[in-house]
């Protein structure tokens, strides 16, 4: 589900330095203000090396003029001034280094705090939010997005502040000791500009079109390998490669149109820029033949002018990098500043006993608000027993589910937790209440001691192997030969289906809820897992308010009550022997249906 707000198609996107986007900008300044003393003794010195090496054409100016016997100078002879101009490159140099050593220091530790920050906001968003967003969309956002703006509030901002001095000091300088070929050279490179100015613009439209057709490449390219497995199923790997390839192509054809422009604009400016300097350089050299310049001026003057015309090459580029900081801003303030997870004042110790009742529960997903997905349910569930909710798929059951946990709210009607509408516990507490053994279990990268105390992260190792026994998981992870230190999922051992759903009922075990989720796997184990499974699960679910989401209707027999979905409404109800009785009736027909398939 892609939103276009949130498309990867913005990625570099320019936008206008207004004051608008110049808050935005300063919206995630912020970040570095704990780092401000690094920042500013990294600007101290960037400003002192620009000075030092404001002074070098002076200086070499001199050089030659001493050589020539044309001027004179503190120092009077060639090597002296020689090995100052090196004295200037030394002290510049080590200077430099410190300088980017306190830049990247403020850069690193502001980005790690960003990206921090933005993670943080993101886990604690609610689920409504990531039903409209892709995973791989907000990944980009704390690494390409945060990577884009990394260095614009230190090198960029202090680079700006550099250029900005150069240029002016530089001009100031050259206007002070050679007005008229000053006036000579400001009648030229304006229009250079000017002329490139309106070049970029064209090149940056057609990078855009660059960037847009490999955001369209990636997608391709990251729906496949997310799903890798269908891929292979359908040994559609061919028709992948093929489709890929041609968006590869698609890329190749807008970046060698843009290329060929780009290289257009660099042969106009390398040759507009030479032009200018051989201009100045023989309105100078017309200038020394009149004796109203040495040859060490005017080396000065030209050396001054390259610094100039670097400095507004270079304040161009840097406006171009704050544009596209804005939009990386922009994409990253807009998580920043999403509601989080809305917490009610309740106390996080409160006890829970397990009574469910829904009331007249009506909800449509915030995504489908036109879709109507469960339609006045009401159901209640006494303290300590086991219901099972039946139904075909999408029928409606999840959805059950998710609202009591507080995923979504209903739109109309309550749902009640021991006579307290569940809106008003606060998430977290009543969350800790309530546990689930989902139907695909999910691992996460670590040992299977770690994955088992997910369910209570202070578990000492005791509990987990407690736990581990109760679910019946003790004897397969004891065979393994590294035991409860076993490393499962992406990159370790992978366990059958039977081993991860006990993995997870021992999460549950150590998370002890008064409310249990069993969302049935519809795959049916081997018949020994099956049992071990089952038997665990018998063990899990003593005492507790249980909730079964069952797919094979064998193993819900002995439950309290089953309440059979259609369309988002409570259909049928009863008990098992109930129910069969009605020959007619859903719950019969999908038991039938079930032993013709068994
Ligand atoms: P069941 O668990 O009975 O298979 P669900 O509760 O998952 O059914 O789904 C009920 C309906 O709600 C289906 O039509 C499904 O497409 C829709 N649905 C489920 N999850 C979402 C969601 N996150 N956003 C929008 N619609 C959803």
């Amino acid at each position: 589900r892609s939103n276009s707000r949130f498309s990867t198609l913005e990625k570099e996107e320019k936008r206008p330095l207004n004051k608008d986007n110049f808050k935005k900008l300063l919206g995630v300044f912020r970040f570095i203000l704990p780092y401000k003393a690094g920042f500013i003794a990294g600007l101290v010195l960037l400003l002192f090396t620009s000075g030092i090496l404001l002074s070098f054409p002076y200086v070499a100016g001199k050089l030659i003029d001493v050589a020539s016997g044309k001027g004179s100078w503190l120092l009077n002879d060639i090597t002296s001034i020689a090995l100052a101009l090196i004295g200037i490159l030394l002290v510049q140099s080590i200077v430099s280094f410190f300088r980017v050593y306190f830049f990247a220091t403020v850069s690193e530790r502001t980005v790690a705090d960003i990206r921090t920050h933005l993670y943080q906001k993101l886990i604690r968003l609610p689920i409504t939010f990531y039903d409209s967003k892709r995973t791989g969309e907000l990944i980009s956002r704390i690494t390409s997005d945060v990577t884009m703006i990394q260095d614009t509030f230190t090198v960029t901002l202090a680079e700006l502040i550099r250029q900005t001095s150069i240029l002016i000091i530089g001009l100031g300088l050259i206007f002070y000791t050679m007005p008229s070929l000053s006036v000579f050279m400001l009648a030229t490179f304006p229009v250079l500009i000017l002329a490139a100015m309106f070049f970029g613009r064209f090149i940056r439209k057609m990078s855009k079109k660059t960037q847009d057709a490999l955001a369209n490449a990636s997608v391709v390219a990251e729906e496949t390998l997310q799903s890798v497995h269908t891929v292979k199923a359908f040994t559609n790997e061919q028709y992948e490669i093929k489709r890929y390839r041609a968006s590869m192509s698609a890329v190749v054809k807008v970046a060698l149109k843009t290329a060929t422009y780009r290289a257009g604009f660099i042969s106009f400016v390398i040759f507009a820029l030479f032009g200018g300097i051989v201009g100045v350089m023989w309105y100078g050299a017309t200038l020394v033949q009149n004796g109203e310049l040495t040859v060490g001026d005017l080396l000065s003057f030209v050396l001054y002018t390259t610094f100039i015309g670097g400095s507004i090459a270079g304040l161009g580029d840097l406006f171009g990098q704050i544009q596209k900081a804005i939009g990386a801003s922009e994409r990253i303030l807009e998580i920043l500043e999403e509601t989080e997870e809305v917490e009610s004042k309740e106390q996080e110790s409160i006890s829970i006993q397990g009574e469910i009742a829904y009331e007249n529960v009506t909800f449509s997903y915030p995504t489908r608000k036109e879709m109507p997905v469960l339609k006045n349910i009401s159901f209640h569930v006494p303290h300590g027993s086991k219901v099972a909710l039946v139904g075909q798929s999408g029928a409606g059951k999840s959805t059950i589910i998710q609202l009591l946990m507080r995923f979504y709210q209903p739109d109309t009607g309550k749902i009640l937790i021991d006579g307290k509408d569940n809106q008003s516990y606060s998430i977290s507490a009543l969350r800790k209440h309530i546990g689930i053994v989902p139907q695909e279990v999910i691992l996460f990268g670590g040992t299977i001691l770690e994955n088992i105390r997910y369910g209570k992260p202070d578990a000492t190792e005791d509990e987990v192997v407690e736990a581990a026994r109760q679910a019946n998981a003790l004897d397969f992870i004891l065979s393994f030969p590294e035991q409860f230190d076993t490393i499962v999922g992406e990159r370790g051992m992978k366990l059958s289906g039977g081993q991860r759903q006990r993995i997870a009922i021992a999460r549950a075990i150590l998370k002890n809820p008064s409310i249990l989720i069993l969302d049935e796997a519809t795959s049916s184990l081997d018949a020994e897992s099956e049992r071990l499974v089952q038997d665990a699960l018998e063990k899990l679910m003593k005492d507790r308010t249980t909730v079964i989401i069952a797919h094979r209707l064998a193993t819900i027999r002995k439950v309290d009550r089953i309440y059979v979905i259609g369309d988002g409404q409570i259909t049928e109800q009863g008990t098992h022997d109930e129910l069969t009785n009605d020959e007619e009736g859903k719950y019969s027909q999908l038991v039938k249906l079930q032993l013709e398939v068994s």
